[in-house]
């Protein structure tokens, strides 16, 4: 037990208002602080020490194709090993500090990144194509998984009550795993792999970070946030590196106790193999966290708001050019009111710009990169001969990875656009005989992360309540834009093991819980 600590309740970080000069002239600022740092060389950090490496990782701007963001060392398997057990060894003395010194940790992570937050999103306009409003909201969730999880982990380092028993002095009290391997997207490039992070050494573990390999600048300015908090060395380490070169080592390695994975299903079923594959010299079970992807759905009933609902439907769609995991894919639209929605949503569509986001009115910069562009425009083509082409359908001309936003209509409910993944600005929309029929349809993938219903009839709500099987399910509101502490996020089936980050449950996946039982006279 330590001395308590008086901490205000958590509230969310406020997003940035870019329509007021004083944000908007930081962000412009901001902006051009970071053009200034561009194409800079980065080591791997092993313990504390920059490892430079002759193969290198670059990461390019993907609005602007021939711009390096940043060039980094590569890791290989042979500093892999290094890395998990300069992990190990700092584990011995981090898991013996105290929940208050870790918990301190975070909050003066968060401290930092609040002072330099447009600093922060000004790198995630650059590397990963994302608007301002889109990279200020990346920044705040980070803030928020800091002061949520400090928090959290007080709360956990309390005595949990147990059932009284004569003669005996009873307690549990939760303890760190081991070495930890992180592993995120690159699509919430600090909030991901810092919320993973920040769990991971908040409970105590220490851990290797692999970053996503189109986005190591971003995450590398993370670990720097934490180092200048106080971090002490080989506590993170930070690799990037090929998943496909470095990532099975990591996770087979007989000194890795968990694997806190964020990303696509193909590789996410792949971690959760090798780990459940017991390596030479292996004394326990691993634990894996996999949050994987989504076919996410809005259902707009007959008695829907239709404004409101075309804007939800857009915006879900659409923000970060469709590259979220909550992301809408699919509207399955009530036949009622299918062809009055249709033509507002196209409306709607047809406003957005399209561009690179450095410039503040961009809603929709880039797709990530060459590969992402090739597969979202073949989805584009295969839903051309499967459904009907609203708007969109191309890549306008540019020096990026640009692609409209695209809406097909007439989408058979089994079509392969109705049912994978594509990770891009492409909406399927489906038409539904009624309200039941329409649930049916958004429970008939594998997937089950997000999903919405927008229709003002309380009975059709409460039989989605119950039915619509997602792990975030929300009521006439778009689906993304999960918020700390209010939307606990994760999915269920092949969408991931529904770990609930930022949720009240979540550090418990990094925690084992010890009990203690002392006979006393
Ligand atoms: P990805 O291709 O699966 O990559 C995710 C991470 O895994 C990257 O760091 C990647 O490294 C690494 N990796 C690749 N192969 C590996 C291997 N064999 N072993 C270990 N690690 C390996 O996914 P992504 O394109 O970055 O992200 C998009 C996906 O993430 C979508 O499916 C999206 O739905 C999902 N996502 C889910 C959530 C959620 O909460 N459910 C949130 C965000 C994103 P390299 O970059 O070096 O290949």
């Amino acid at each position: 037990m330590q001395p308590a600590m008086q901490l205000a309740e958590f509230k969310n970080e406020p997003l940035s208002d870019f329509n007021h000069p004083e944000p908007r002239r930081r962000m412009q600022e901001a902006l051009e602080q970071v053009r200034q740092e561009l194409g800079r060389e980065y080591g791997l950090v092993i313990g504390g020490e920059r490892i430079t490496t002759p193969d290198k990782l670059k990461s390019f701007n993907p609005a602007q194709k021939d711009q390096v963001v940043g060039v980094f060392s590569k890791a290989d398997p042979e500093l892999a090993d290094r890395a998990i057990r300069v992990a190990d060894e700092a584990f011995k003395t981090w898991s013996r500090t105290t929940a208050l010194e870790r918990a301190e940790l975070l909050l003066e992570t968060a401290k930092i990144l609040r002072h330099r937050k447009y600093y922060y999103a000004a790198w995630m306009v650059y590397e990963v194509g994302k608007s301002w409003g889109e990279a200020d909201a990346d920044v705040a969730e980070t803030i928020d998984f800091a002061e949520f999880y400090a928090r959290e982990m007080l709360r956990l380092d309390k005595p949990l009550p147990l059932t009284p028993v004569p003669g005996e002095k009873n307690y549990l009290r939760y303890i760190p795993l081991g070495v930890g391997v992180v592993i995120p997207p690159w699509n919430f490039p600090m909030a991901i792999l810092g919320g993973m992070t920040m769990a991971s050494v908040v409970t105590g573990n220490t851990v290797v970070v692999k970053p996503s390999s189109d986005s190591p600048v971003v995450g590398y300015k993370f670990f720097e946030a934490l180092e200048q908090a106080g971090l002490p060395a080989g506590v993170v380490n930070y690799l990037p590196g090929s998943g496909s070169q470095v990532g099975d080592l990591l996770v087979t390695h007989p000194r890795t106790r968990y694997i806190a994975f964020t990303g696509s299903k193909e590789v996410g079923l792949r971690i959760n193999e090798l780990a459940a594959k017991t390596s030479p010299g292996q004394i326990w079970v691993k634990r894996v966290v996999a949050e994987m992807g989504g076919k996410d759905s809005i259902i707009v009933d007959s008695e829907a708001d239709l404004g409101a609902a075309v804007e939800g439907v857009t915006v879900s769609a659409f923000g970060f050019q469709g590259q979220k995991c909550s992301a809408c894919s699919r509207a399955i639209v009530d036949e009622k009111v299918y062809d009055a929605f249709l033509e507002k949503l196209k409306a709607r569509v047809e406003q957005i710009k399209v561009g690179n986001p450095a410039d503040p009115d961009v809603f929709m910069g880039p797709v990530i990169n060459a590969g992402a562009k090739k597969s979202i425009l073949e989805y584009i083509e295969v839903g051309k001969k499967e459904g009907r082409l609203v708007t969109g359908g191309s890549a306008p001309d540019g020096n990026g990875h640009f692609i409209q936003p695209t809406v097909i209509a007439d989408v058979p409910p089994q079509a392969r656009l109705a049912q994978e993944e594509i990770f891009g600005p492409v909406l399927a929309v489906i038409k539904a005989r009624n309200f039941d029929e329409a649930l049916e349809i958004a429970n008939n993938t594998e997937y089950g992360l997000t999903g919405a219903v927008y229709t003002k009839n309380r009975h059709k709500l409460e039989k989605a309540a119950e039915l619509f099987h997602v792990g975030n399910l929300y009521f006439n509101r778009k689906c993304t834009g999960a918020l700390v502490g209010a939307h606990p996020f994760g999915g269920f089936n092949m969408s991931g093991t529904d770990s609930k980050a930022g949720g009240h449950d979540y550090l418990l996946l990094f925690l084992q819980a010890k009990t203690v039982s002392e006979k006393v006279a």
